[in-house]
């Protein structure tokens, strides 16, 4: 039987009867779209990062477009980001007719070299976009500091990083906007597509609400263009709470996982994820490095297990964004990465059993290399 790198089945057996409460809730209420449940859930979701405002919308790539359009980004500005990201976070900036700017990552934890970032700003700037990329946080302290220094607002990626804390801080409260993706295999994950917005300025939030509503008030009438529908489904949004509930509880599990591995994967020469002090990670994906990759990959074949590579294509690599004129060579580590690293299974219901094949399967292979 195949081991999956992500499996949601387990946890949806535990959480069955709750779940289908859920829909069955949302059904009776008479209200299908933008309902109490998304009312509900935003409130929530709001609370739980302490932020004034929270926006659902329809996927994670419209929760970052939308944001950014709401803090008056558009054609003729740069938003600086990395390409080492998921391509989602790059099509967002494209969508609002914005430039993206990338900077490279660090060799060590993956993340935005903030240290490039001063660099990268020209009169165009407008936004920087920091990824929090596979759970944990970019180093904000210097972002913010650029970002009141040249006047520019700060978007916040946290399609990776529900829950993930820097310091006291927890993710998505630096900038103005933080954007969300609630993609099933997201740490917090619906049951179909969603996603979110927060915010703590009320004037950004109440053009988030339009944004997503065809540009309209209350009144029905159309404020602004360009506008969208992409409202947060009523059903994905009562599930999202029920979820949100136990969030915390998903952290541990992804904490108690990430530890097995690194006691299990000790000493066999896989670099795995390195935590910056004073950052909890949150392990959306458990990505490790090894400069044979590709043969370990090919060995790991035989075992049935699978595995992610997240990301094979540095995102100014692909033909998509070959109109930013980013040469190969241009960010080495990002380029490097991508031919090292590979993501083992993780997630919450991920059981003993079926960690310990893959930590036995992975030393296997390493020894034989
Ligand atoms: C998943 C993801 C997105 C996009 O979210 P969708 O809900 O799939 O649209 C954006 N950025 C990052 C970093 C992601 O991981």
């Amino acid at each position: 039987m195949t081991t999956y790198v992500w499996d949601y089945r387990a946890e949806y057996e535990a959480e069955r009867l709750d779940l289908l409460d859920a829909v069955e809730t949302v059904f009776n209420s008479g209200q299908l779209v933008l309902g109490a449940s998304v009312r509900g859930f935003e409130t929530e979701f709001a609370a739980y990062h302490g932020a004034g405002y929270c926006v659902g919308v329809d996927n994670g790539t419209n929760a970052i477009k939308l944001g950014l359009q709401a803090l008056g980004v558009g054609p003729g500005d740069e938003v600086i980001t990395v390409s080492n990201t998921a391509a989602p976070t790059v099509v967002a900036i494209d969508g609002t007719g914005a430039t993206p700017v990338f900077v490279d990552v660090r060799a060590d934890d993956f993340l935005m070299d903030t240290s490039q970032v001063a660099a990268a700003i020209t009169e165009r700037t407008k936004c920087l976009l920091p990824v929090h990329l596979y759970g944990q946080c970019v180093d904000m302290a210097p972002l913010k500091e650029l970002a009141d220094q040249h006047g520019l607002s700060i978007l916040e990626d946290c399609a990776q990083a529900h829950g993930a804390r820097q310091g006291d801080t927890i993710a998505g409260t630096t900038g103005e906007v933080a954007a969300f993706s609630f993609y099933p295999t997201k740490v917090l994950g619906a049951y179909g597509d969603g996603g979110a917005t927060i915010t703590s300025d009320e004037s950004v939030a109440k053009r988030l609400q339009r944004l997503r509503y065809y540009g309209m008030d209350e009144r029905y009438y159309t404020l602004e263009t360009p506008a969208h529908n992409s409202r947060l489904d009523e059903m994905q949004a009562e599930i999202l709470r029920r979820k949100l509930g136990r969030l915390d509880t998903y952290l541990a599990g992804r904490w108690a996982v990430a530890q097995r591995y690194e006691e299990g994967l000790a000493g066999t020469g896989l670099e795995l994820p390195r935590t910056v002090p004073g950052n909890s990670h949150v392990y959306y994906v458990y990505v490790v490095r090894h400069p044979r990759r590709d043969d370990i990959i090919e060995r790991l074949k035989a075992y049935d297990i699978q595995l992610n590579i997240s990301y094979p294509w540095p995102v100014h690599t692909m033909t998509g964004f070959a109109h930013l004129g980013y040469a190969a060579g241009s960010l080495p580590v990002t380029e490097a990465l991508a031919t090292e690293i590979f993501s083992l299974p993780m997630y919450p219901s991920l059981s003993e059993d079926l960690q310990d094949k893959v930590i036995h399967a992975v030393r296997e292979v390493l020894a034989s290399l």
